[in-house]
């Protein structure tokens, strides 16, 4: 398999972000990404997906209903090649449209929490009754750092390391992902920015805090295809859209050490089954991890941690049918969230 790094949730000038498609495309690059799909509130924007240096950039969309309160419920779309928001007060006609389509849905920052200093409201996804998406978002980068800054003090000083001001996917996000993949069905872990590009300023100060470039190299989605992008645009988006559909994917944190040669495969007499994968058992079942760098390695199963080490690789035998996922910290930070394998 062959990864592609990549990021899923960005806005250009043509909603709230600073950047151009053009910008976003040279930042990209710039930050070492195969490929990224932007996502601008409430527009569909046609005619700018393409090829830049060797980066595939795709357009997708974020859409919520304008008129609710608060404006909860923004949802990624990815692939509908159309304008879905005239159906946006209703979410689950969003999502059966997208899938009509062959598109895919994600519940975007589905846990948010208030941030007190920019007086934000919590913009969690609200309407629990839908079904049929794709997945969710389980750490939005943006969504996350504007709950860590309750004070000016604590703005000034991630303005200036930003990395401090992250830790990981909420918990809440991961107990969530835990539970809606409790019925044996995939529901698609995703990562990203959420980049804007904003510029803050605070008394004399006036800085741009989180750059593209910065946030492109951050929370992103690597995902595993079975060739290298080829410069067709259909076959190349159909195999990004296959692999973020099937799960074939994991959340990295790329700031902290690259992800890039992670690895979480089930063994079982001589089946093997990875991300997004399902295995029967034969008996026992291996579970093998491996990770490019050191860190604390997770394996958390049905919902728990069932086995953890520090270093490079975690193997763990199991017998229990169920969801298996890993996730990795590093200096205390979240680092890795792989998408699950069902054992049957
Ligand atoms: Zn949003
Ligand atoms: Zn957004």
């Amino acid at each position: 398999m062959i990864e592609l790094v990549g990021n899923a949730h960005m806005h250009t000038v043509y909603s709230d972000g600073t950047a151009t498609h053009l910008q976003i495309a040279e930042a990209a690059v710039r930050a070492g990404l195969d490929w990224v799909i932007v996502t601008d509130h409430n527009i569909w924007v046609k005619g700018v997906a393409g090829y830049y240096d060797n980066l595939l950039l795709l357009v997708g969309e974020e859409i919520h209903d304008c008129h609710r309160v608060p404006q909860a419920n923004h949802l990624l779309v990815f692939g509908a090649d159309c304008e879905l928001v005239p159906l946006a007060p209703n979410p689950q006609a969003v999502i059966d449209a997208a899938n009509e389509r062959g598109a895919l849905t994600f519940l975007a920052h589905p846990v948010e929490y208030a941030s007190r200093l920019a007086r934000e409201e919590a913009l969690s996804w609200a309407d629990w009754q839908v079904t049929g998406y794709t997945g969710i978002e389980v750490w939005n980068y943006m969504s996350e750092f504007k709950t860590r800054i309750p004070t000016v003090l604590h703005a000034l000083w991630y303005a200036y390391t930003p990395i401090a001001g992250i830790r990981g996917p909420f918990p809440a996000a991961l107990e969530l992902w835990d539970q809606l993949s409790a019925g044996g069905q995939l529901v698609v872990g995703i990562g990203g920015a959420d980049a804007h590009g904003n510029v803050y300023t605070l008394g004399p100060l006036r800085r741009t805090i989180f750059p593209y470039e910065y946030l492109l190299g951050a929370v992103n989605t690597h995902i595993l295809v079975e060739e290298p992008l080829a410069g067709d645009m259909a076959a190349d988006q159909a195999a990004i859209f296959d692999a973020l559909r099937y799960g074939r994917a994991w959340v990295a944190c790329d700031v902290l050490g690259s992800t890039c040669g992670f690895w979480f495969q089930a063994r079982s007499g001589l089946e093997v089954a990875t991300l997004g994968g399902e295995i029967g058992r034969a008996g026992a079942v291996t579970l093998e991890v491996t990770t490019p760098l050191p860190g604390r390695i997770q394996i958390v199963g049905n919902g728990r941690v069932i086995a953890h080490t520090a270093g490079r690789a975690c193997k763990h035998l199991v017998t229990e049918a169920g969801a298996y996922r890993v996730q990795v910290y590093r200096g205390g930070k979240g680092w890795i969230f792989s998408n699950p394998i069902f054992v049957r």
